[in-house]
C-alpha cells in the first residue's frame, strides 16, 4: 500500500468515527430530552395528584363545615361520664322533711320524669319502687334520688308500685307489674329495681344497664359496707328490658320477706348471664332504719321455692303475672301504680 492510500484509509476511518460520534450525540440528545420530558411529566402527575388530594381534603373540610349546622341542630349524645358527678356524699335525713320542700327542690321534674336539656341521654331508665306504708322512706328517697339521677344525665322515669289491701306483701310481683305497666308508657331501655329504704351514697354508682345484669348494692351502712354473701342480688338491681324478659321477670310466688331476689339470680344464671357489680367504693347505700312491716313476715317457704326455679321459671313470671290494676296516677315526683293481688294469702 502506498502512502497516499494509507492516508486515504485513515481519513475514511476518521469520517466513520465522526459519523458514529455524531449518531451517538443525536441518540443521547433524544434520550435525554425524552427522559427530561418524562421526569417533568412525572412531577406534573405528582403535582396534579397533590392538588387533587388537597382539593379532596378541602372538599371534605368544606363538607364538614357544611355539616356543622346539621350536627348542631340534632343534639349529640351525653358523655359516658357526666361532668356533674360529685362522688361520695354524707346523706342527711331531716325528721321534719315535708313533701312541699321536696317538690320545691325538684320543680323541674314532671310526672316523675326528667331528661337532660343539653344532650341526648345514653339510656332511658325506669326506676321501679315497690311500696306499702313507707311514706317517709319514699320522701327521703325522692329527695335524694332525683338530683342524683339528674347529675348522671339520664332520661328517667320513677314508678312507685303500691300494693293495695292487707294481703301479704309481694315485692317481686309488684316489680313485674312495674315493668309491664311502665312499658305501656315508654319503651324503656333499662330497669332499676329499687327498694324504698335504700339511698345511694355515691353518684358514680351509675343507674344504667350493662351487658350483664348488674347488682348495685355492694355495701350498706347496716352491714358494715360488706357484701352480705356472694350470691346476694337484693336491694337495687339493674337489668335491660331484654335481660329481664329473657328470664321471664321475677317469680310471682314469693309472699312475705325474702327469697325473690335469690330466685332472680338463679334465673339469670340459668340463662348463662353473669351478675356484675360496681366497685365497693362507689356501690354504697344508706339503709333507712325500720322494723319488720306487718304483712311482710319472713317467708319460710322460700328455700323450697328456690329449689324449684329451674322447673318453674318458664311458666311463673312476667307471662303469668295477673293483677287488678286499681289506678295509675301521675304525681309530680313519680307515677303511682296501685294494684290489688286479691289471690294472695291473707296476713295472719
Ligand atoms: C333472703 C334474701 C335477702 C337476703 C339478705 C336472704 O336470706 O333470701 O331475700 O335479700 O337474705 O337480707
Amino acid at each position: 500500500m502506498g502512502l497516499s492510500s494509507a492516508i486515504l484509509h485513515l481519513f475514511y476511518k476518521f469520517k466513520l468515527l465522526l459519523l458514529f460520534t455524531l449518531c451517538m450525540m443525536v441518540v443521547a440528545w433524544v434520550t435525554s430530552s425524552y427522559l427530561v420530558d418524562n421526569i417533568q411529566e412525572t412531577s406534573k402527575v405528582k403535582i396534579l395528584e397533590e392538588s387533587f388530594m388537597k382539593a379532596a381534603m378541602l372538599e371534605k373540610e368544606n363538607q364538614q363545615t357544611m355539616e356543622v349546622p346539621t350536627v348542631k341542630s340534632t343534639m349529640s349524645h351525653c358523655p359516658a361520664l357526666s361532668p356533674y358527678l360529685q362522688g361520695s356524699s354524707k346523706l342527711k335525713f331531716k325528721a321534719s322533711l315535708t313533701l312541699e320542700e321536696v317538690l320545691k327542690e325538684n320543680s323541674q321534674v314532671a310526672k316523675g320524669r326528667h331528661r337532660p336539656a343539653e344532650c341526648l341521654a345514653l339510656q332511658r331508665v325506669a326506676i321501679l319502687i315497690p311500696h306499702r306504708n313507707r311514706e317517709k322512706h319514699l320522701l327521703y328517697l325522692m329527695e335524694h334520688l332525683h338530683p342524683f339521677l339528674q347529675r348522671q344525665q339520664l332520661d328517667y322515669g320513677v314508678y312507685v308500685i303500691h300494693q293495695a289491701g292487707n294481703t301479704k306483701f309481694n315485692r317481686a310481683k309488684l316489680l313485674n307489674v312495674g315493668y309491664l305497666e311502665a312499658l305501656k308508657e315508654e319503651n324503656w331501655d333499662c330497669f332499676i329495681f329499687h327498694d324504698v329504704d335504700l339511698v345511694p351514697e355515691n353518684d358514680f354508682n351509675m343507674y344504667m344497664c350493662d351487658k350483664q345484669p348488674k347488682h348495685l348494692v355492694v355495701g350498706r351502712n347496716n352491714t358494715g359496707y360488706r357484701l352480705r354473701y356472694q350470691g346476694y342480688f337484693g336491694g337495687v338491681t339493674a337489668l335491660t328490658r331484654d335481660q329481664f324478659s329473657k328470664v321471664n321477670g321475677f317469680s310471682n310466688n314469693y309472699w312475705g320477706w325474702g327469697g325473690e331476689d335469690d330466685d332472680l339470680r338463679i334465673r339469670v344464671e340459668l340463662q348463662k348471664m353473669k351478675v356484675m357489680r360496681p366497685s365497693l367504693d362507689v356501690a354504697r347505700y344508706t339503709m333507712i332504719f325500720h322494723t319488720r312491716d306487718r304483712g311482710n313476715e319472713e317467708n319460710r317457704e322460700r328455700m323450697k321455692l328456690l329449689r324449684q326455679v329451674s322447673q318453674m321459671w318458664k311458666t311463673d313470671g312476667l307471662n303469668s303475672c295477673s293483677y287488678k290494676l286499681l289506678s295509675v296516677e301521675h304525681n309530680p315526683l313519680y307515677t303511682n301504680i296501685t294494684v290489688d293481688f286479691n289471690i294472695s294469702p291473707k296476713i295472719s
